[in-house]
Formats: C-alpha cells, structure tokens, sequence
C-alpha cells in the first residue's frame, strides 16, 4: 500500500536536500522490488549481479557527466565529506609536504584543522575576518605546493568559486554542495570529494573522484580502510558499500543525463538563482548577505533589513508551503537552497511570497 502524498512541500533545506521527484518514485518502487527480482533493493547482496550493475553504472555515469579520462577513478565510500578532510592529507600530503588552503567558510576550516595533523598547512587565503561573505581572490599559489584545498562552494554563508585558479599543482576540492550543477575542466583537480546529500543523492555515500597519480607517494603507513588504493582495487567492494544510498545517487545522476547533463543544469540553476537574487535585491525588505560577484547560484543566503519581521515571515513561506529556509545559526536570516532538483516553478513560489510580505508590510 502505497501513501498519497496530499500536497508536497517546496523543499528548501539545505541538506539532506530535495531529490527530483521521479527517483523517488523509482527508489519507493526499488524498496518493494527491485529489477524483478521479487526481492527489495534493501535485502539484497551488495556483491549480486545486479548490485554490481548499480555501481558500475554509477561510476560510468559520473565518468560521463563529468568528462573524466582514465587516470581518474570514482569510488563511493562511506564517512561523509567529514572523512575526507582527513583522509586526502593523511593520502596525499607526505609529512614534509605543504599543502595550501583557501578558507572560505566553515567546511574550510574543519578541513584545515585535519590535514595540520598530516604535514603543513599554509592558508593562503581566507574571508573569515569578513564572516566569509566572500571568495579571497588576491593570492598565488606557490608552485612547490603538493596541492591546493578549496571548498567549491560555501552551503552555509552561500557563497561560490565561479572560477579556480590556473596552476600546475593539483587542485582537492570539496565539492559537497555544487557536485554536478555545471560544467568544470576536471584536468584541474586531482581529487574531487562530495557527500551526496547535497545535490546527488540521499546521505550516507560520499563520492570521490581521485586522480591515480597523485596515490602512494605519502610515505605513510596507512591504515587500509583509509588508503584510496584499497578501495579503487575492490571497485569500493572492499567492505559493504552504501547500497542504498549508490543506488538513489545513480538513479539521480541518470536523471541529470536525461535532463541534459552538467550544461543543462548549470543553465536551469542560473535562471534559479537569478530569479531569486533579483527579487532580494528589488524587493525593499530584504537584502543579501555576500558580495553580488561570488554569490552561490546553490544557496542563497539573505535577510531582513528590519530582523523583527523574521518569524513572520518565516511563516508567510510555511502557509505557502515552503519549508527548509531558515539560516544557519553562523549567518541567521535565510537561505533558499536551490540544488538541479529545485524546479523553478519551486522558486517562484518563494518569490510569489517576498513579494507579497513586502506589499503587505511596508
Ligand atoms: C555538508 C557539507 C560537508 C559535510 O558533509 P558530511 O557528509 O556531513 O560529512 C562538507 N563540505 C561541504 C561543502 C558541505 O556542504
């Protein structure tokens, strides 16, 4: 028996994170029964034929949308983005190595306090004297750096690289938030990290995408759960993988093909977030919390001129069922967040809504 749902919400939480409604139907459909198999997606082994299959599609697909050549490997792994601000210095960074941090927010910062336990940290760049409202953009990167970390894009202040540095030495970066909503030259980066729950998938899953060369030149003794090796050699089946969540992530990335790929999404989510921002900074209640030019085309973040009007208006958007737009407590105010599932239709409403407070309260 399935349950209707009677009305769904706007989905604007920031993360776990709205999922286009056609893999949810096909991810319900999966837990009862899964390729005919009279058996649910959820009961079954992780090394089955049709398991296998799940994977390998996902792999090939994020090798699709993404471009990828044959010196990059995808692995699904668990231990969230979280694990991997360890686990790329603690692989990639020897302990006389230095690696260079542009410090764009809190995922930044939690990032750079793990890898100061694997070599040395040199922060190049950071917005933190400005509460992150923005991208640092006047900084070198010295050319003997084993590598460089940046957070693509910022989930909680909202803000968002629109462009990466040009240097030879290999970019890692976090891209948890912004991972398949636009087009991005892959050469550049040697190792890419997203928790799914973002903007792939459900949580539980974090893909990695890490270019073979840059493995096995730590000089570290590894522990073999943490060494990238041990799970590009198992195809991630060295332990039991995420099932669930791989599946609900491919299923997704299956959508973003049939929607036309990264390009396609990168066009939808600009028409998104303009709609949004335009209406932010015509409408004369509210404003934006960080510079216009690095603003994120994923989560926008903005507030009240007069802060009182807060919780009524958080309201407002609940009776139109919009849901999830509450601030990180770092920032206050709002954020919309905004991901390739959010139709636009979604974000009109929320626009519908501003509007209205506005001409009712002023
Ligand atoms: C949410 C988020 C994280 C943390 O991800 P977990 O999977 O919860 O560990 C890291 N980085 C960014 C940019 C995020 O948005």
């Amino acid at each position: 028996m399935s349950i209707p749902i009677t009305k769904k919400k706007h989905n604007f939480f920031a993360g776990p994170a709205i999922l286009p409604a056609t893999v949810l139907k096909q991810a319900s459909a999966a837990i009862e029964n899964f390729s005919n198999m009279g058996l649910s997606i959820l009961e079954i082994s992780h090394r089955s034929k049709q398991f296998v299959e799940v994977v390998e599609e996902a792999i090939s697909l994020t090798k699709e949308l993404l471009d990828l050549d044959d010196n990059y490997e995808v692995l699904f792994l668990t231990g969230g983005a979280s694990s991997q601000f360890y686990m790329a210095p603690m692989n990639l960074l020897p302990q006389d190595g230095t690696v260079c941090y542009i410090n764009t927010g809190t995922w930044s910062d939690k990032a750079i306090k793990e890898a100061k336990l694997f070599g040395n940290v040199n922060v190049l760049a950071s917005s933190k004297e400005s509460n992150y409202t923005s991208i640092p953009k006047d900084y070198e990167v010295p050319t003997d750096a084993t590598y460089i970390h940046m957070t693509s894009n910022n989930t909680v202040f909202g803000t968002q690289h629109h462009s990466f540095p040009e240097t030879n030495v290999p970019i890692v970066c976090d891209m948890s938030s912004d991972i398949f909503s636009r087009p991005i030259d892959v050469s550049k980066f040697g190792l890419i990290y997203c928790g799914a729950q973002k903007n792939m998938g459900p949580a539980g899953v974090t893909l990695i995408i890490v270019n073979k060369d840059l493995l096995g030149k730590s000089g570290r003794p590894i522990p073999t759960m943490l060494d990238y090796n041990t799970h590009i050699t198992k195809g991630s089946m060295f332990n039991t993988p995420p099932t669930f969540p791989i599946f609900v992530s491919m299923l997704t990335m299956r959508w973003v093909k049939e929607n036309g790929g990264v390009a396609a999404m990168a066009l939808k989510n600009e028409a998104k977030a303009k709609l949004l921002y335009d209406e932010i900074d015509a409408n004369p209640m509210f404003e934006g919390t960080t510079h216009i030019e690095d603003r994120s085309l994923m989560n926008v973040t903005f507030k009240m001129k007069n802060t009182e009007k807060e919780t009524a208006f958080l309201e407002a958007c609940a009776n139109a069922d919009c849901v999830g737009l509450k601030g990180h407590r770092s920032v206050g105010g709002f954020r919309a967040s905004i991901y390739n599932a959010m139709p636009i239709e979604s974000v009109q409403v929320l626009v519908d809504v501003m509007k209205d407070f506005a001409n009712k309260n002023t």
